[in-house]
């Protein structure tokens, strides 16, 4: 187990816990390096980087920007030492939260259909950020109302393609997040890349698209990844010059995968992504 955790979300997003829980569990799981990475928002990341200096824990400020690629692929896209004043940035993230109350509505549409009724305001009272509701949210009201057992049970059963709940949506461009991130002076990183619906063509073509557009990174150590995944995705960074970085993607305690601050060590062929991110690591003070 590293201690390094460069992918995990707070309640500014789809997390449970403060930012500055999540850097005090990180930092009780004994993480040096992290980096807090809501999706599409970045208000939790003034609290966490606290946090990281109280507890002695090196931070970058990171996000996880939402886009569609290739016409229907959602993709993750993680930046990792960001600006998060930067205005670019912060106009394309506000861009994308900006539809999530409209998708939401018509979710909570899709479920009265099938007999669950209320879920938009169900998911709107476990949602911290009302501006950045989604799927996780209605999964943790799934749960809570005793609709479906499990978070994991509810994307099995409801809000994927082709079940109720779900409502396609147009994130943003990969060539305008990878971009904003970059402008900003951060590295963009592609997430969790076994968790894509996509065969081998597909996954190199998106890592073409996402080099051309300026992307770095990708993810060969994720809390989505087996570790067959894990060392598929090394081969491919290999491969195609990436360098490679490691998440947990916590969410929450008890709705299963990663917890925070443990992820799997990087095979010795990567390259980490923090060696090259030394400058925009923030170190905090060390005790004497
Ligand atoms: P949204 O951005 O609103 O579409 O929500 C996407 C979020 O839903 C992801 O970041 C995950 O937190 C969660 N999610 C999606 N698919 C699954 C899954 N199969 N199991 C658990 N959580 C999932
Ligand atoms: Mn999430
Ligand atoms: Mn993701
Ligand atoms: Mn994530």
């Amino acid at each position: 187990m590293a201690s390094i955790d460069l992918h995990f979300h707070s309640h500014a997003s789809d997390g449970a816990l403060p930012p500055a829980e999540v850097i005090a569990r990180a930092a009780e799981r004994e993480a040096t390096l992290v980096a807090l990475t809501d999706h599409d928002c970045t208000r939790g990341l003034a609290d966490a980087r606290a946090a990281a200096a109280a507890h002695g824990v090196d931070f970058l400020n990171g996000v996880e920007v939402s886009v569609t690629w290739n016409g229907k692929h959602t993709v993750h896209i993680v930046g990792l030492g960001i600006d998060p004043e930067h205005a670019a940035l912060k106009a394309g993230l506000q861009s994308i939260r900006d539809g999530r109350v409209q998708r939401a509505q018509e979710m909570s549409d899709s479920l009265a259909r099938i007999g669950i009724h209320g879920a938009f305001e169900g998911a709107m009272a476990v949602c911290e950020n009302p501006e950045m509701v989604g799927r996780t949210h209605f999964a943790r009201f799934l749960v809570n109302s005793g609709e479906v057992r499990d978070v994991r049970t509810v994307f099995r059963k409801y809000l994927t393609p082709g079940k109720p709940g779900y409502v396609p949506h147009e994130w943003a461009r990969l060539a305008d997040a990878v971009g904003w991130i970059v402008a900003s002076g951060g590295m963009a990183v592609i997430a969790h890349p076994g968790r894509y619906d996509m065969g081998r063509t597909l996954i190199e073509r998106l890592i073409l698209d996402f080099k051309d557009a300026g992307g770095q990174g990708i993810e060969v150590a994720s809390g989505s990844h087996s570790l067959d995944d894990m060392h598929k995705f090394a081969l491919i960074a290999q491969r195609y010059g990436l360098l490679s970085s490691a998440g947990s993607d916590f969410h929450a305690p008890g709705e299963g995968g990663r917890d925070v601050g443990r992820t799997d060590d990087l095979p010795p062929i990567c390259q980490p992504v923090w060696q090259a991110l030394q400058e925009r690591i923030i170190r905090a003070p060390r005790a004497a």
